[in-house]
């Protein structure tokens, strides 16, 4: 949390001695307020002014990085509780967890299918996060680790709860440095102490919140310095409750025990339920989601649930401005147009790429509004469009002049006939699933 000028002013020798090449103290207050300078270039702070001050300048919520160099997931440093405020900075990554009870066959093909769980969605790559190998009970816990970790691209979470076969495979994977998951009150001392010495981030749990800050703060004093605060979905009102607190307390109250990120192991009578759960416990703070189902009718609308919280509600999702190919299109293809709004976008170049008929999209900035906001908000005109489509010089790409509009924009037609080359204006359907049997029907 940024500190003011004053705040810090307050924690300055305040002599005005010009050692720092400020005139005042509180000048260079301000300067450091605005990162403009770094408290340590004041020579005569005081260690405790200058830790005091880095501690109150902390973020509220720990940074905690799970995974090696090459495959990092980042979550926490989180510092509103609502998107509107200002935005959520990291979303939720999905975990899929590989049962104790699984052969190594099923185990081996569960990874291969996180693996190739890869859905592409208004311009983003949807995947799985994080392969969760359950440790206890299985005869050889490094063998297991190491047949999953080894075959996983995706970080690795250690499930387990025996302090022995936990150490086992931390030992094996932990220059992957996978999460430990998770400490409890019966092992958090023994748990504690394997994250401490192998410096890997570590999850902690309790029955309920009293419990968790007791854990959480035991991992705290053996020198833990990234921990997750875990829930279970037994009763998913709950849940939502406990995160709910749980950030709360970091970000308004500071409270150290809870100032770390949140995960969800979810647990439901049926895939359909658990894919529920984990969407709700995402939209709702838990940074991981532990789950069983691996088929894509499970991932995908999870996925989908974290990217459209997720994303920055203040930033316009938008594509290029530009004439964009779907297929290999040439002279004799259609030309349609439509707004910048990824949404917009995406939708209606999956759907021309459904009819299989090769086309060329100009896409018209609106800001990243859709069609008929755009319209509304006079952030398109046929005006605009003409401009767009002369600029991107789609002339020297087709020889035939028919240009097919938005069916939300029919009063465009007129004045594009009127006042461009495109003397075939062709009002396309109003809705971008009608386009493949538009193109089939419409374009010979
Ligand atoms: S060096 Fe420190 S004490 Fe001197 S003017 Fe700068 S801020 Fe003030």
């Amino acid at each position: 949390m940024a500190l003011t000028g004053m705040q810090i002013y307050k924690s300055l020798p305040k002599t005005n001695c010009k050692d720092c090449g400020v005139p005042t103290c509180m000048a260079f207050a301000m300067q450091v307020a605005a990162k403009q300078r770094a408290l340590t270039d004041c020579p005569h702070i005081s260690d405790e002014a200058s830790s005091s001050l880095a501690e109150a300048s902390a973020p509220p919520m720990k940074l905690v990085k799970i995974g090696s160099v090459d495959s990092t997931f980042e979550l926490g440093q989180e510092t509103v509780m609502f998107r509107h405020e200002e935005k959520f900075h990291r979303k939720s990554g999905i975990a899929v967890l590989i049962p104790s009870t699984d052969t190594d066959a099923e185990a081996t093909a569960k990874v291969n299918a996180i693996g190739s769980a890869v859905f592409e969605r208004v311009g983003a790559t949807l995947k799985v996060d994080f392969t969760a190998v359950e440790i206890d009970g299985t005869a050889d816990p490094v063998a297991r680790t190491k047949l999953v970790a080894d075959r996983s691209a995706v970080p690795v979470i250690l499930v387990g709860k025996d302090a022995g076969r936990m150490k086992a495979a931390v030992d094996a994977v932990k220059d992957k440095r996978p999460l430990i998951y998770k400490a409890d009150a019966a092992n958090v001392d023994a748990f504690a102490g394997i994250a401490k010495d192998a410096d890997l981030p570590l999850a902690v749990s309790g029955k309920d919140l009293d419990e968790l800050e007791q854990v959480s703060q035991k991992a705290l004093d053996a020198g833990v310095q990234e921990l997750i605060l875990a829930f279970g979905t037994e009763h998913l009102g709950d849940t939502i409750r406990s995160l709910t607190i749980a950030r709360r307390a970091a970000l308004r109250q500071r409270f150290k025990p809870f100032g770390f990120p949140s995960m969800v192991e979810v647990s439901a009578d049926s895939p359909e339920m658990e894919t529920i759960f984990a969407a709700c416990a995402a939209a709702k703070y838990a940074g991981i989601v532990v789950i069983r189902g691996t088929e894509p009718w499970e991932l995908l609308p999870i996925m989908v649930a974290i990217q459209d919280v997720y994303t920055d509600p203040q930033v316009p999702n938008t594509v290029e401005s530009k004439l964009w190919e779907i297929g290999s299109p040439n002279e004799d293809s259609p030309v349609l147009f439509t707004t910048n709004f990824s949404l917009t976008y995406f939708s209606v170049a999956g759907e021309v790429e459904r009819s299989k008929v090769p086309s060329y999209i100009c896409v018209v900035d609106t800001e990243g509004l859709g069609v008929l906001n755009a319209y509304a908000g006079d952030k398109i005109s046929a005006e605009k469009v003409v401009k767009t489509i002369d600029g991107l010089k789609v002339t020297e790409k087709v020889k035939h002049r028919k240009l097919i509009i938005p069916g939300l924009l029919p009063i465009f037609r007129a004045e594009i006939e009127d006042t461009s080359e495109w003397k075939e204006v062709i009002i396309g359907p109003e809705n971008a699933r009608e386009i493949p049997a538009f193109l089939t029907n419409n374009w010979k």
